[in-house]
């Protein structure tokens, strides 16, 4: 079946889903974040409408490899991970108090995202898909595969958003790791299915988000962009390439 031929409407076709990374960026604290919020604040007062999602980081990690040690299952897994997601989202919610930004559940996303988009045009919601005892196994381990980037990707296309961009703590994606790997050269554009036949040792967002973005029917593109570095989120919001594009 052509997935494109499914028409479909775009809810918020003026909206952006912009997910902050857990380890990347929140885990860094105050250096790291503070400034990302001053730019997150100036998007929105220039009237933009941000859905802001939350990774879950270092914490995630932890809770992780504690319950696989204990040998609890992937569904189990996957209610510790939101926890950690929704505590992110919580720091979120407080460090933006004073714009009156809200934090919405995944039931006060059904319930309360258009008024409060239009009303204050940010809201705040936890990137943990929630899966929780449904969350699908993964192909090996424990591990949920379904994790805060995808459930940020997975509420972008069904709201039909204008794009959907993931900040993160480096230019964008390398072919290995830049972190562990000072060789590895910077891909400012490729397609995902480019990236697939790829087979890269290791990736800056999680797989699933390819998988479904070869299924999408609106966000045919992502972007990532180092959030480290003020003014880049900025940019990808105007359109501007910078970071590197994924498209389908
Ligand atoms: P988040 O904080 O959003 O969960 P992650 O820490 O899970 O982000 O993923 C981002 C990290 O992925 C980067 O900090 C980088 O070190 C790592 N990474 C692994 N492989 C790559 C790659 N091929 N290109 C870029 N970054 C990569
Ligand atoms: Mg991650």
């Amino acid at each position: 079946m052509q997935m494109q031929s499914r028409s479909q409407v775009r809810l918020l076709p003026d909206a952006w889903v912009v997910k902050i990374g857990g380890q990347s960026v929140i885990d860094r604290g105050r250096k790291a974040l503070y400034p990302l919020l001053d730019e997150l604040v100036a998007n929105i007062k220039a009237g933009r409408k941000l859905v802001i999602g939350t990774g879950a980081g270092t914490r995630a990690r932890h809770i992780y490899s504690l319950a696989v040690d204990l040998g609890l299952p992937t569904g189990v897994l996957s209610t510790l991970g939101a926890g950690v997601a929704s505590q992110n989202a919580r720091i979120l919610e407080w460090l933006l108090s004073s714009h009156g930004i809200p934090l919405l559940s995944p039931a006060g996303l059904s319930s309360e995202l258009t008024f409060q988009l239009a009303e204050r045009g940010a809201v705040v919601f936890p990137g943990m898909p929630p899966y929780a005892f449904w969350e699908h196994y993964p192909d090996m381990g424990l591990i949920p595969p379904n994790r805060t980037d995808t459930g940020c990707f997975l509420l972008a296309e069904t709201l039909g958003v204008r794009g959907m961009i993931y900040v993160k703590d480096e230019d964008g994606l390398f072919t290995d790791d830049p972190k562990k790997n000072p060789r590895a050269r910077f891909i400012p554009k490729i397609t995902v299915n480019e990236l697939l036949a790829m087979n890269l040792p290791d990736f800056v967002v999680e797989q699933q988000v390819l998988r479904f973005m070869t299924m999408a029917v609106h966000v045919r593109r992502i972007q990532i962009v180092n959030g480290l570095k003020k003014g880049n989120l900025t940019k990808a919001l105007n359109g501007e390439d910078v970071g590197t594009v994924i498209y389908a």
